[in-house]
C-alpha cells in the first residue's frame, strides 16, 4: 500500500484526503451513509447536506471514476425514449436539461444537434410494432416523417421550458450548404436542441463541494469502499492504506451503480436489480471532420439502427457509442471492434472523410447502471429509475437501505431529491429546502455573453496572472476561479513547461480542496488534459514533482505514480504517452 494513514506532506502538514478518511475513523456514525462518489450518490449528498442532515459519502476510486465519466456529455430530454414510451422520463429530463443550462452554465452549454436523413416515410409501419414490443425486428430506417412526428412530440414536451428553440426542418440544398461534407444522398436535415456538459468530472466536484459548504457535519471521502457488513455495522477499507474500520448509519443509500448488486452482496443482502451494458466513446483530434460538423452534434440512425452521435467538443471531435450487453465485473476498455464500427458510421455521414488510428487523441469506456433486462435488446431497456427499499433490524437499530437501479446524468437532480425524500422519510425527518432553481458551484453569477466575459476576466485579474490564464481558470472552475486566483497570488505562480495549463501552485489548490489521491486523478478528471490528448512524459515528470512534496511521495512512490498514470492511460483510453521532444 502506498499511503500510511498518518502520513504528512514535505512541511509536516497533514494531507487533506487523509483528514477526511480520519474524519470518518473518530467519528464512524452517521444518520446516513452513501456508497458511491458517481453523480447521483454526489447529488443526494448535497441535497441531504442541505436538509442538515448528518450525512457520509464513500467512493472507492475517484469521484466520477464510473459511468458518470464515461458518459456521451450530452443533457438531454432523450428523444429516443418517446420511441420506447417513457413519457415520464423524458417530461423529467427536459425541465433538468433546461434547469441545468441555468444553473450550471459553466459545465452546460446548448447544443445544437443535427439529424441527417436520407428517406421520406421509411419506418412509419415499423415504430408502432417497435413503440409496442421494444423490440428492433427487421431494420428499417427511421425516415422524414417519422422523425418530424417524434420532434414535434419533442418540443411539444419542452413547451413551458422556453430555454431551447423548437426544431427546424431543411430540405438537401440547405443541408448540404451547412454542411458540404454530409452524404450527397441526404434527403432533409432536422435540427433540435439539447445540451452537453462540458466537464461532467469538475460539475460533480461542484456538487460535492455545495454539500460540504452547506453542512459542516457532512462528510465525504474517496478511495474508501464498503467491503462487508456485520453486526456492528458497514466494514470500510482506506483504499489508499489497506486499513479498515466499520461505521454505522441508519439509513444506507446505495448508489453503486452498475455495481449495485455487488454492493449489496457484500453488505450481505444479495439483489440481481442490475443488467448493465457498455459503451465506449472516442475523441478524435481532426480538423477536418470538426469542421464539417460545423459547430452540430450530429446524432443519427446508424446501419444497424443504432443511434449514434457525433459532436465536437472544444477543438476535438467526440464519436460514440456502443450498447452492449456487460458484467461490471472486468474493466470496460473501447475495443479495435468499436472504434472499426466509429469510423464506419463517421463514413455513413461523411463518406469523403478520411479518419485513421493516429487521430484518436483518447477513448473512454464505461457500463450503464441499467436494470435488469432478460431478452429485452439493450438499445430498449429503460432508461428511467428506480429506487429499491430495504429493511432490517440489527440489535436494537432499524436499518432502511435504498439501492438505487438506473439513473442518468441528465436527471440527477430529481433523482437525488427523490433519493433523499426516501432517506428523511426513513428517518422521520421533513425536507427544508429544494435544490431546483440552486445555482450550482461556480456557475453562479457566470458570465454569459463574450462582454460579460471579458469584463469578468479583466475584474479578477491579479498582478502576475495575464488574461489567458485567468480565461483557463472560468473555463476550468467557473466563478469558482475568483477563489482559486485569491489562493494562487498568496505565492508566485510558475506554469508547468509541458502545459501552460497548470501550474504547481494550481496543483497545491486541488490537493488542498479536492482530495486527489493518484496523479491520474488530475489528469482525467481535474483537467481536460488526458480527454484533448496533451498528456506527455514530460507533463507526467512535472506533474508527479508538484504531487511528490504535497502528497509526501518519496521517490519510489512518485515512480510508481508515473508508472500507474501511464498504464491507466494505456490499458483503459488506449493513450500511449509520449515524449514532446520526439
Ligand atoms: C456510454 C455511456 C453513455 C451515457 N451517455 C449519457 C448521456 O449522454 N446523458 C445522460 O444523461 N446519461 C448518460 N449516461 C448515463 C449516465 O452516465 C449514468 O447513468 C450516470 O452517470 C450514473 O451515475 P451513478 O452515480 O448512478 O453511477 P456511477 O457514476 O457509475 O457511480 C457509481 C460509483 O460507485 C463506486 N463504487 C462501486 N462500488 C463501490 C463500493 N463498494 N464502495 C464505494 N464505492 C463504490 C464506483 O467507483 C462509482 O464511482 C451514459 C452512460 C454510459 C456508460
Amino acid at each position: 500500500m502506498r499511503n500510511s494513514a498518518d502520513r504528512t506532506s514535505a512541511n509536516g502538514t497533514p494531507i487533506p484526503l487523509r483528514l477526511g478518511v480520519q474524519r470518518l475513523r473518530d467519528n464512524p456514525r452517521a444518520s446516513v451513509l452513501i456508497i458511491g462518489g458517481g453523480i447521483n450518490g454526489v447529488g443526494t449528498f448535497r441535497d441531504l447536506a442541505l436538509q442538515g442532515v448528518d450525512v457520509a459519502l464513500v467512493e472507492r476510486g475517484d469521484y466520477c471514476q464510473g459511468a458518470s465519466g464515461a458518459s456521451s456529455h450530452m443533457i438531454h430530454g432523450g428523444i429516443r425514449y418517446l420511441e420506447n414510451g417513457e413519457f415520464r422520463l423524458v417530461r423529467e429530463s427536459v425541465i433538468e436539461r433546461n434547469a441545468l443550462l441555468n444553473l450550471a452554465p459553466h459545465y452546460v452549454k446548448p447544443l445544437q444537434t443535427t439529424i441527417p436523413i436520407y428517406t421520406t416515410f421509411s419506418g412509419i409501419l415499423s415504430a408502432p410494432m417497435r413503440f409496442l414490443t421494444h423490440r428492433q425486428g427487421k431494420q428499417v430506417e427511421r425516415g422524414a416523417f417519422l422523425i418530424k412526428a417524434g420532434l414535434t412530440l419533442y418540443d411539444f414536451f419542452s413547451r413551458d421550458g422556453g430555454t431551447v428553440p423548437r426544431h427546424s426542418f431543411v430540405g438537401r440544398k440547405k443541408a448540404l450548404a451547412a454542411m458540404p461534407q454530409l452524404r450527397k444522398d441526404v434527403k432533409y436535415a432536422a435540427t433540435y436542441y439539447d445540451a452537453s456538459v462540458h466537464n461532467p468530472e469538475r460539475l460533480t466536484l461542484d456538487v460535492l463541494r455545495d454539500g460540504q459548504l452547506a453542512n459542516p457535519e457532512a462528510r465525504a471521502t474517496n478511495y474508501v469502499s464498503a467491503v462487508g457488513s456485520g453486526g456492528d455495522g458497514i466494514l470500510l477499507r482506506d483504499e489508499l492504506t489497506g486499513e479498515s474500520f466499520t461505521f454505522t448509519a441508519d439509513v444506507v443509500i446505495n448508489a453503486t451503480g452498475a455495481w449495485v448488486d455487488g454492493t449489496n452482496s457484500v453488505l450481505g443482502a444479495a439483489s440481481s436489480f442490475m443488467g448493465g451494458t457498455k459503451g465506449s466513446h472516442i475523441v478524435l483530434d481532426h480538423p477536418e471532420l470538426l469542421q464539417a460538423c460545423n459547430g452540430t452534434e450530429i446524432f443519427f440512425e446508424h446501419v444497424d439502427g443504432r443511434i449514434v452521435l457525433i459532436y465536437p467538443m472544444g477543438d476535438r471531435v467526440l464519436v460514440g457509442t456502443t450498447d452492449i450487453d456487460t458484467g461490471p465485473e472486468t474493466p470496460a476498455v473501447c475495443t479495435e471492434e468499436e472504434i472499426g464500427y466509429f469510423f464506419e458510421l463517421i463514413g455513413h455521414v461523411f463518406p469523403d472523410i478520411v479518419v485513421s488510428q493516429e487521430d484518436i487523441a483518447y477513448s473512454f469506456s464505461g457500463v450503464r447502471p441499467l436494470p435488469r433486462h432478460d431478452d429485452t435488446q439493450p438499445g430498449f431497456v429503460s432508461r428511467d429509475y428506480r429506487i429499491e427499499r430495504r429493511k432490517e433490524t440489527q440489535g436494537e437499530r432499524e436499518i432502511t437501505t435504498l439501492s438505487l437501479v438506473g439513473g442518468k446524468w441528465t436527471t440527477f437532480r430529481a433523482l437525488s431529491e427523490h433519493l433523499a425524500n426516501d432517506a428523511l422519510a426513513a428517518l422521520g425527518k421533513a425536507r427544508v429546502q429544494s435544490t431546483a432553481g440552486m445555482p450550482i458551484g461556480g456557475g453562479k453569477d457566470f458570465p454569459r455573453s463574450g462582454a460579460e466575459e471579458r469584463e469578468w476576466i479583466r475584474n479578477a485579474l491579479r498582478p502576475g496572472f495575464d488574461e489567458e490564464r485567468v480565461r483557463v481558470l472560468l473555463t476550468r472552475y467557473g466563478t469558482r476561479a475568483g477563489e482559486v486566483l485569491d489562493f494562487l497570488a498568496e505565492k508566485p505562480e510558475r506554469l508547468f513547461n509541458a502545459t501552460r495549463e497548470l501550474s504547481g501552485r494550481e496543483v497545491a489548490y486541488m490537493v488542498e480542496h479536492e482530495q486527489i489521491g493518484h496523479l491520474v486523478d488530475i489528469l482525467i478528471r481535474r483537467t481536460s488534459l488526458a480527454f484533448r490528448g496533451l498528456v506527455t512524459s514530460e507533463l507526467l515528470t512535472e506533474l508527479a514533482q508538484a504531487l511528490a512534496p504535497l502528497l509526501g511521495w518519496d521517490e519510489t512512490e512518485t515512480a510508481g505514480q508515473i508508472r500507474g498514470a501511464e498504464s491507466i492511460l494505456a490499458e483503459r483510453h488506449r493513450v500511449q504517452v509520449k515524449s514532446l521532444a520526439v
